[in-house]
């Protein structure tokens, strides 16, 4: 078992850890270089589509995102965001397709975010959540919101562009605080949504609204969802989560009254689990492991102690 102290170095987080990508945005204006980088020889593209792209597994085991040079690449009808370089040089675009091109071969498969983020290489991964995040925001985005006109994609994807009144728009990130609740016990706080089936419990979460701070996000939230009041929070590490713009702030938290009442809205149950509580109704199987790429299943882990069960991707 960590001590508390050890606890608090930043954990390992899919999709969070450096992934080995310079996001180089000093080129996105520069359509000259972008061109020249388009069509260098070791540059390195794949599609994007409704969330999904081409995932493959490799001989040796690994699964990794199908990516090709550009003469390869369909760029008919596309939209093509430059996503960065690597310490080698390679560029990476991503192009937002309407479909998925064939597959290549026997094993490749197109993948959403949920399992390929589990499964990829932290480049991969990173790669693939910021074309995911950059594809539902023009999604989203089409009009201009200052003049109600349509808006073109400008900054090889970044930024789009009002050409009737100038406005610039940019990618939205939305801020929303994950959190585990522990008490004077030392025992965890887990929630189940009212979507949620029987047996899934998870760390209470929810958005940050204007003018709040994230912590006073985290208090706020504990106290609607669960009716327990929360003293000291901590940060521990965030979590990019492109479903659609949604950045994860992960906390814990410490509760100064244990007693719950749930909303019942957001919440339909909730309780406070000690370390052999979960474990038992993990092994009885009452309680369900969080999905493993979650920033949930990481925060949990850490006042665990040790890896959870695996969970299934949903
Ligand atoms: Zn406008």
């Amino acid at each position: 078992m960590t001590t508390s102290t050890e606890r608090s170095a930043a954990p390992q987080i899919a999709l969070t850890a450096p992934g080995g990508i310079d996001r180089a945005a000093h080129h996105r204006m520069d359509e000259a270089w972008l061109a020249a980088a388009w069509s260098h020889p070791t540059t390195r593209v794949f599609v994007v589509s409704g969330g999904q792209a081409l995932v493959d597994d490799t001989p040796d085991g690994r699964t990794e995102l199908v990516m090709t040079p550009a003469f390869e690449a369909p760029l008919t009808e596309t939209h093509r965001y430059f996503l960065g370089t690597d310490e080698d040089g390679v560029r990476y675009f991503a192009l937002q397709k309407d479909a998925l091109p064939g597959r290549m071969d026997q094993s490749a498969r197109p993948a959403g975010l949920r399992e390929a983020g589990a499964l990829l290489s932290d480049r991969d991964a990173g790669l693939m959540a910021h074309a995911v995040a950059l594809e539902n925001w023009q999604r989203l985005h089409r009009f201009c919101s200052r003049c109600g006109e349509r808006t073109v994609i400008a900054a090889a994807g970044h930024i789009r562009r009002c050409q009737a009144c100038g406005a610039e728009h940019y990618p939205r990130t939305d801020p929303a605080v994950i959190m585990l609740v522990t008490d004077d016990r030392d025992r965890a706080l887990l929630g189940r949504q009212v979507h949620w089936p029987e047996g899934r419990f998870s760390t209470l979460a929810g958005f940050v609204e204007p003018g709040e701070s994230i912590e006073q996000a985290v208090v706020r939230e504990v106290a609607e969802e669960a009716g327990v009041t929360v003293g000291e929070v901590s940060y521990v590490a965030s979590q990019p989560w492109p479903f659609p713009s949604s950045l994860m702030l992960g906390f814990m938290a410490r509760a100064t009254s244990p007693e719950i009442e749930v909303d019942g809205e957001e919440i339909h149950e909730a309780r406070w689990f000690s370390r052999d509580e979960l474990a038992k109704a993990f092994a009885s199987g009452e309680v369900l492991p969080p999905m493993g790429i979650s920033i949930a299943a990481r925060l949990i882990e850490l006042w665990y102690g040790e890896p959870l069960p695996a969970g299934a991707p949903r």
